[in-house]
């Protein structure tokens, strides 16, 4: 792999710019991919947080789900935040009728688990495997899911770890695919972004 891995950012609803801009400070290039040809141009893939129900029926809508999905079974590496990780789930709760993924990653997730947008919050997360990985991440939770139950394939590298909802799943990878249920692109903290880059370099 390329020493500047080109990252794609699904660019069909959401918060884009965001991860564009953690991307390259991660050291990757990054552009955005709305149509077939520019999911073939890229290294890897970034969902973002967003409505996944839109994300899911427009991605259908442009054809670009199946696509997706073969990319990702070919071993393309993808990250998802938020409802980006809804789109890397196999299992939905809380899915609309029909709702469909992009699948992957073998985990069932809640959709809006933590309540409504009033109900959004931050929270300082330890995660595994991202550098200086004693320094807090800053969690920026909106609508936020949580993972329910991860297979044996699964590695948890981040739970809650105060408040009421400690304990909870908020972040996992396998070798290829990254999910977090928070939102590291509005931080200025590249960390979970270099961790993906670095993925998609050893890909
Ligand atoms: N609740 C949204 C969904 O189900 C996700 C919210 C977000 O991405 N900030 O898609």
């Amino acid at each position: 792999m390329k020493s500047v891995p080109v990252v794609g950012v699904l660019a069909i609803q959401g918060g884009v710019r965001e991860h564009l801009l953690s991307l390259e400070k991660a050291g990757a290039k990054s552009v955005t991919v709305k149509t077939l040809r520019q999911l073939g141009e890229v290294d890897a893939l970034v969902i973002p947080g967003g409505e996944s129900t839109t994300i899911d029926k427009l991605a259908r809508k442009f054809g670009l789900l199946e696509y997706m999905r073969e990319a990702r079974a070919a071993g393309m590496p993808m990250y998802g935040s938020c409802a980006g990780m809804i789109m890397l789930a196999d299992h939905i709760l809380g899915a609309i009728t029909d709702q469909e993924s992009v699948g992957g990653l073998d985990i069932t997730v809640e959709r809006n688990a933590f309540g409504r947008q009033s109900e959004s919050f931050e929270t300082g997360i330890s995660i595994t495997g991202i550098r200086e990985p004693e320094r807090e991440f800053e969690g920026v939770f909106i609508r936020a899911p949580w993972v329910n139950s991860a297979g044996e394939s699964i590695e948890v590298i981040a739970k809650v770890n105060s408040g009421v909802h400690t304990g909870r799943i908020v972040a996992v990878r396998s070798d290829t695919l990254l999910a977090t249920s928070f939102h590291p692109e509005l931080t200025a903290d590249s960390r979970v972004h270099e961790l993906f880059v670095e993925m998609v370099r050893k890909a």
